[in-house]
């Protein structure tokens, strides 16, 4: 039989109550799976896994686990290599944010989104290109697994980058579940009666829980900000002799406001894919693929 949790039956019983049976893991094999990340390097397992499905029940685990002096880790697709959500101390609670995935208003007229942090960005660009809008920043390579919260928390950078910057300059408000497991509501929607539509309600909370890992707080919801999508997207490939005349092309499109997304590989990254058994150009093939399937990320 496999190994259980050391966690007590009564602790384990506190958050069946909290988030339902069905959403407490406690196999072993399952919580070693979903405490180590794509560097598969080796780490403490967590002593359980839940998976709430809104603020109010991630709060109340968070709560729980303060109470029992229990390390807290959050985990959105689970798409990092950085060892970001692998536990460092034993007997911790890790969050799988996955179930919290739902899109919770989109608003055209104010041009704002508010999304569970579990939510990926595929199902998010799905959800507003029916509106014909999308978030500035709209996703990783990786977008088809990796969450809203994900990106926000290591401020990923890719789709949109090249006019629109990192995720965080997406992001509006934030809905943080604080260590103690308060509710803290940064951004507009923060006054009574606000909107969510401004990100500053006096100094820049929000900012404060962006490319934290997760340390500060774990994001709940999120608001971000949004544009029309655009028409048309298209797409072009250039070879360059040398890293130098790649990276000052890069720059000149970058000044020219021109790219909503421009992406080179250095040597480095030439040599991996011959390390791999593929020459460059079956491996740019292949990015082809995703890149000219009409918005990028619908080609993952
Ligand atoms: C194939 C591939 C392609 C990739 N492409 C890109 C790319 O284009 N650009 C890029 O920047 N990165 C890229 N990455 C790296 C990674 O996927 C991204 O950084 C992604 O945003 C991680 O999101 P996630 O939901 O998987 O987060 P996870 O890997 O689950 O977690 C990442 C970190 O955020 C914390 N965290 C997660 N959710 C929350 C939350 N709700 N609240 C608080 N903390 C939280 C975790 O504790 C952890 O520290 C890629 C990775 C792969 C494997």
């Amino acid at each position: 039989m496999r190994e259980q949790t050391s966690l007590s039956s009564e602790a384990v019983e506190q958050f069946i109550k909290a988030v339902g049976s069905a959403n407490v893991v406690i196999d072993e094999v399952a919580r070693k799976l979903l405490s180590t990340d794509l560097s598969f390097q080796p780490g403490e397992i967590a002593d359980i896994v839940v998976c709430p499905a809104d603020s109010k029940e991630l709060s109340t685990c968070v709560t729980i686990a303060a109470s029992a002096n229990m390390p807290v880790v959050a985990r959105g697709g689970g798409m990092s290599y950085t060892q970001g959500y692998q536990p460092e101390l034993p007997g911790s609670l890790l969050v799988d944010l996955r179930r919290m995935d739902r899109v919770i208003e989109i608003n055209t007229e104010d041009m704002y989104v508010t999304v569970q942090s579990g939510c990926t960005w595929k199902k998010l660009y799905e959800a507003l290109l029916e509106h014909d809008v999308r978030t500035p920043y709209f996703g990783p390579l990786s977008g088809m697994y990796a969450t809203v919260g994900g990106a926000l928390s290591q401020n990923s950078l890719f789709l949109g980058s090249g006019l629109y910057n990192t995720t965080a300059e997406s992001a509006l408000g934030l809905t943080i579940i604080l260590a103690d497991g308060a509710i803290l509501q940064t951004g507009s929607a923060a006054h009574k009666n606000g909107q969510p539509f401004y990100r500053h309600f006096g100094p820049d909370m929000t900012g404060i829980f962006t490319a934290d890992t997760g340390a500060f707080g774990i994001k709940s919801e999120a608001t971000l900000r949004l544009i029309e999508a655009p028409e048309v997207t298209l797409f072009m490939s250039f070879g360059f002799d040398s890293l130098e005349a790649m990276l000052h092309t890069q720059t000149i499109l970058a000044r020219k406001r021109i790219c909503a997304e421009c992406y080179g590989f250095d040597p480095y990254y030439n040599k991996s894919f011959e390390n791999q058994g593929f020459t460059f150009g079956e491996g740019l093939a292949v990015l082809k693929d995703v890149a000219t399937t009409e918005g990028g990320i619908k080609g993952l």
